[in-house]
């Protein structure tokens, strides 16, 4: 399933969305029986899943490894009909590779036929001829994609019965359609989520269907649950920052096959989806012809369903409009991607609300049935499809005479963070230009630069505006990039991808969002008891990535010359640029599978020569007194807290700084000759270079101006950071996971995670730093007892950070760390004899909860001079919330950012109120407690590893905090 919130519909509320069939149905005769076998004939000598399994289909789960016996054994008795590819090792080491099936004579020629699939997808210098026979001589690419989330695991079996169904299968039908389509099967996509799964339902699996029985799918203990990759990343949402290994080896590979058709076959429904999908669609998508395309395979699947009499239903609530799924992913490469979603499997049954039961059995036909009908309606209109995705193609190569020609990313003060949105946008498929020497380009339109503010009214009156934010969009002016930039030509087919990253993240058609206010009307007039009606919204509502990385974009109106094409990054070759935590053997036991990387260092141009190098360097050569960087960049916050790490001495300035003849903003780096260890020299050249980070080396204490040098009373010393995260249920493991990666795979960044009920009886004492990712009030209860010992340890000295939904946490009564409120709690709980006050009031409205904000975009003012917002450029911060935690600012600390000038919204959807209600309160708080920190943040900053801009506020907490007033 692509969201939680499916759990609810289980029970079988869905019924009244059904769609009982099509017409067609009408007309037949009583339901076919399935059978996996009804197909034949079969080719002798090649093995059934069950043969080599040892037990039948839907009977048990099968293991990787078992996995790969089966396949191999099909492979091994019919040869001519299978190639493997490999293209990649998840981050548990398991090889992946696609399982192609087709004719000896296609499977003979499958590198002309990958080449004339990409003349298809880029048809630039490709006559009208070329693509014409191709159209007519290509089969069709069918990639069927299994297992994405690894607990739907009716996916994953189904694979094994379409493998043998193709290989075996010597039917007429099954003859013509690999002559004409070559079905690449890639057997999971996340194959780590999905053993994980698998050893867990094994344990307890008795088939027994009832909701509340140990092996449901829901029972899944904290961590161990399939759905997610090894770091806990929800791959069907990584299609938008392609952050994890799994997702850059999918992009690639779909990259270098161009697949016409792409199905992600998933599964925890009630009942039966595929496509046509719901509203809203995304917009880059335009005036392609996806509809029409999926309402053909729609029907395909119908017809196939039909004639089994099973259920199904269409539209719904599964739209198509965030792109970070694997079904809008490869239809914005020119694909027709589609989600197929069956009841089944995640369990062996499940007793539906009307008492009969659905079994992992019935959701493996459905997908073998679906799977085989899909592939049939693809070589039905084969050269139909191949025509379309050429016409696709074109007209994404073709910029509208209105349209930006090109986008200019600005590298500015960290090129890093500018080049790790580059290489974002080279795995979604679009083609990016280096331009190293400064320019000037005339007419560049900024995009999502930020307006001209004025003070929010008071309490918010007067701000009631909802929906999505209409397009601000900035006169055309020149803009300059002094230190080069990361430029986009849209005259390509990775075009519209650009554009809805980079720009165009606002599409909501007005239909949609009349129908959700009207709900949101509805919902607040009705009475604190009465059921709510569920918003429309799938996830995020915005996602355009300069807002997220934190680098400026600029629309251009022409090409700027003296680009350098950059080359596809290659997610399997070692990084040269990488270093590994065997590196820093002094905090733990050396774990050489690990490499961590601050962001490309390092890009190649088309002929393999070094074009971007960002690699680190010390000026000045050895140091005599101190080596200082400044804390603008993300490799300097890395560099600070390696060498932390490493137990070398670290101070930082907590005024600008004069040193070496250089200038350095508060919050800059030093390192002390004196103070350190003679291995200092050698260290920090080694960590500056894989941090990116320009160091100078000073040789003398004195400064020819300023206050404050290295030798200052103002220069502070940084503590060690000693990390604790707090782990398990409410703490959302996905919350939790974008940390651990943060962690281990970007800054190198040793951290013990504890369950939230050890907590009370661990040494705190051994740590400086406790993070709650994400949790919301209940991690209270959840800590139990660790509540009290937390508190201790943060009158000691200790700093707790709080995120997202747990920056509730300290304020609660129970646990009282905190001055500030969360709005829309009232002081006291309600007495269910209270006067309930007219719902339209104000006093209605502030006694409830904000409602929920799905995923968008503000403008937060920071407080320069809070330490928590070192580092960051000048100017008001975007930041995303997404839940409806919002904080009163604080009364005895310090607010680092708040919402507290107009206008608010950035981008993403709003409702009527939440401008009125989010004016004024805080995103960022520190709290001095006794001896230690209280710092509480209200979103996301962590969010799926693209929230680069924000994750700043992360690590200056753990630098700053233990050290800092
Ligand atoms: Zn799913």
């Amino acid at each position: 399933m692509r969201r939680t919130r499916f759990l609810s519909v289980l029970a079988g509320a869905l019924a009244g969305a059904l769609v009982l069939g099509l017409a067609a149905s009408r007309t037949q005769s009583a339901p076919q029986k399935f059978d996996f076998y009804s197909r034949g004939p079969y080719h002798a000598g090649v093995p059934k899943p069950a043969d080599i399994l040892g037990y039948e289909p839907g009977t048990f789960h099968t293991t990787w490894g078992n996995m790969e016996r089966v396949l191999d054994a099909i492979q091994r008795a019919r040869p001519e009909r299978v190639k493997r590819e490999p293209f990649g090792r998840t981050v548990e080491s398991r090889e992946r590779s696609l399982f192609i099936v087709s004719t000896p004579e296609n499977l003979a020629k499958l590198d002309a036929i990958r080449a004339g699939n990409e003349k298809l997808a880029d048809p630039r210098g490709v006559s009208q001829g070329e693509i014409d026979k191709l159209t007519r001589e290509l089969p069709v690419t069918v990639w069927l994609n299994y297992s994405i989330h690894g607990d739907e695991s009716a996916s994953f079996e189904a694979m094994m019965q379409v493998a043998y169904q193709l290989v075996a299968g010597d039917d007429s039908l099954t003859n013509r359609l690999l002559k004409n389509a070559v079905v690449l099967i890639n057997p999971a996509h996340n194959p780590d989520g999905h053993e994980r799964f698998v050893t867990w339902i094994n344990a307890h699996g008795q088939g027994n269907p009832e909701h509340w029985a140990l092996e449901q799918q829901r029972s899944q203990p904290w961590g161990i649950g399939g759905r997610r990759t090894h770091y806990q990343f929800d791959p069907n949402r990584d299609a938008l920052a392609m952050s994890q290994p799994e997702s850059r080896q999918m992009s690639r590979e779909i990259r270098r096959w161009r697949p016409q058709v792409f199905v992600d076959h998933h599964g925890q429904v009630a009942s039966f989806f595929f496509p046509p999908t719901a509203d809203p669609t995304n917009a880059a998508l335009g005036s392609s012809d996806y509809k029409m395309w999926v309402d053909r395979f729609g029907k395909g699947n119908a017809a196939a369903f039909d004639r089994y009499g099973w259920e199904y239903y269409v539209r719904d609530v599964f739209d198509f409009h965030a792109p970070e799924y694997w079904d809008i992913w490869p239809t914005l490469q020119g694909a027709i991607g589609m989600t197929y979603e069956t009841d089944g499997g995640g369990n062996l049954a499940f007793r539906r609300d009307d008492e009969t039961i659905v079994t992992m059995l019935d959701g493996m036909s459905r997908h073998f049935t679906a799977s085989l009908a899909t592939v049939e309606t693809a070589v039905r209109f084969r050269e139909e499809r191949l025509k379309g995705m050429a016409a696709y193609a074109h007209t994404s190569c073709t910029p509208g005479a209105n349209a930006p020609r090109a986008y200019a990313l600005d590298a500015g003060d960290d090129p890093v963070r500018a080049a790790a949105l580059a290489e974002n946008l080279q795995y979604a498929g679009v083609e990016v230009q280096w331009v190293k020497q400064s320019f000037t380009a005339k007419g560049a339109r900024a995009v999502w630069s930020e307006p001209a503010s004025k003070p929010a009214p008071k309490e918010g009156k007067g701000l009631d505006r909802a929906g999505t934010p209409a397009a601000a969009k900035a006169a055309p002016a020149e803009a300059k990039f002094p230190n080069g930039a990361f430029v986009i030509d849209l005259a390509q087919p990775g075009s519209r991808i650009a554009r809805a990253l980079i720009e165009e993240d606002r599409s909501v058609d007005s239909t949609f969002a009349r129908a959700e206010l009207a709900k949101y009307e509805r919902n607040v007039h009705r009475g604190r008891h009465a059921p709510k009606e569920e918003y429309g919204f799938y996830d995020i509502t915005s996602w355009a990535l300069p807002l997220s990385y934190g680098v400026k974009a600029y629309a251009l109106g022409s090409l700027p010359g003296g680009g350098v094409k950059l080359a596809d990054p290659d997610p399997n070759a070692p990084d040269d640029a990488a270093d590994t935590l065997a590196d820093s053997a002094a905090v733990g036991v050396p774990f050489t599978a690990r490499v961590s990387r601050v962001g490309p260092l390092v890009m190649h141009d088309m002929k393999g020569g070094i074009a971007f190098d960002a690699r680190g360097t010390i000026s000045g050569g050895e140091a005599n007194t101190a080596y200082v960087w400044s804390c603008a960049t993300d490799g300097a916050a890395r560099l600070a807290l390696r060498l932390l790490q490493e137990g070398y001495k670290i101070a930082t300035a907590a005024r600008p700084l004069s040193a070496g003849g250089h200038e350095f903003p508060r919050g800059s780096f030093v390192a002390r000759v004196e103070r350190n260890p003679a291995s200092l020299h050698t260290r920090i050249a080694a960590l500056a270079k894989t941090s990116g980070v320009a160091v100078t080396a000073v040789n003398t204490a004195y400064t020819e101006k300023g206050d404050t040098g290295v030798g200052s009373e103002n220069v502070v010393s940084l503590k060690k950071p000693s990390i604790a995260v707090v782990v398990d249920s409410p703490v959302s493991a996905e919350a939790y996971g974008w940390m651990w990666f943060l962690f281990e795979r970007r800054l190198g960044v040793r951290f013990t995670a504890v369950r939230a009920d050890r907590v009370g009886g661990m040494e705190l004492d051994r740590y400086n730093i406790l993070i709650v990712p994400d949790g919301g009030p209940g991690i209270a209860t959840a800590l139990g007892a660790g509540v009290a010992a937390v508190k201790d340890w943060v009158s000691r000295g200790g700093t707790l950070v709080c995120l997202d939904d747990a920056a509730e946490l300290p304020t609660l009564a129970s646990v009282g760390l905190s001055t500030c409120k969360v709005v829309g709690v009232p002081a006291k709980p309600k007495k269910d004899d209270e006067e309930i006050p007219d719902p339209d009031s104000s006093a209605a409205e502030a006694s409830r909860r904000p409602q929920f904000i799905p995923g968008s975009v503000f403008w937060a003012t920071p407080d320069p001079r809070q330490w928590l917002t070192w580092g960051f450029a000048p100017g008001r911060i975007p930041v995303m919330l997404q839940g409806s935690t919002m904080l009163t600012p604080t009364k005895e600390g310090a607010t680092a950012l708040r919402f507290d000038r107009t206008p608010l919204t950035v981008t993403g959807w709003t409702w009527p109120e939440t401008e009125r209600r989010l004016a004024h309160t805080a995103f960022a708080v520190d709290e001095p407690n006794g001896d230690g920190h209280v710092v509480m943040i209200t979103g996301p900053i962590l969010f799926r590893e693209y929230w680069r801009n924000t994750e700043r506020l992360l690590t200056n907490a753990l630098l700053y905090a233990p050290a800092l007033d």
